[in-house]
């Protein structure tokens, strides 16, 4: 697809360790829906969604986070709290009996914004394999 190139084109040189578009998403310097909050985790709607509830979960710290791939064993709690969140998202979005959780790390998974972050999509059926 076109669309699948110009996104990767775009990612090949993307995780330089810039300011993302979510550090003001999270300064609330660019508004957002939010479904969920806490001090270490944010949850808001997907501004281009993919399903009925399509809903982003980042750490405020992205701690060299800027996708799965770079993770370290001192990101552990971390990423056990962001997975925790997907799932009260979840259970807030009314979707507890089936959703989907997605990260794409990199280029060839389509990653276009490096903070990592995991997609929670439902309220449709949902296909497998995914594209
Ligand atoms: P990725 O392709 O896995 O990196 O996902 C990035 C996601 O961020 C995409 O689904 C975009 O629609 C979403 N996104 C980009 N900018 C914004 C925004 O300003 N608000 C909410 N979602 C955004």
């Amino acid at each position: 697809h076109d669309e699948e190139a110009a996104a990767k084109a775009a990612a090949i040189n993307a995780d330089n360790g810039a300011p993302t578009i979510f550090d003001k998403i999270i300064s609330k310097e660019i508004p957002s829906t939010i479904v969920y909050e806490d001090d270490k985790v944010l949850a808001f709607k997907d501004i281009n969604p993919e399903a009925p509830v399509h809903v982003l979960v980042i750490p405020k710290f992205r701690d060299g986070l800027t996708q799965l791939g770079k993770a370290e064993q001192r990101h552990g709690e971390i990423l056990g709290q962001l997975l925790y969140a997907a799932r009260i998202v979840a259970e807030k979005e009314g979707i507890l009996e089936g959703f989907r959780v997605v990260i794409n790390n990199g280029p060839s998974a389509c990653q276009s914004v490096y903070h990592l972050h995991l997609h929670v999509l439902g309220g449709r059926q949902m296909h497998w394999p995914p594209g």
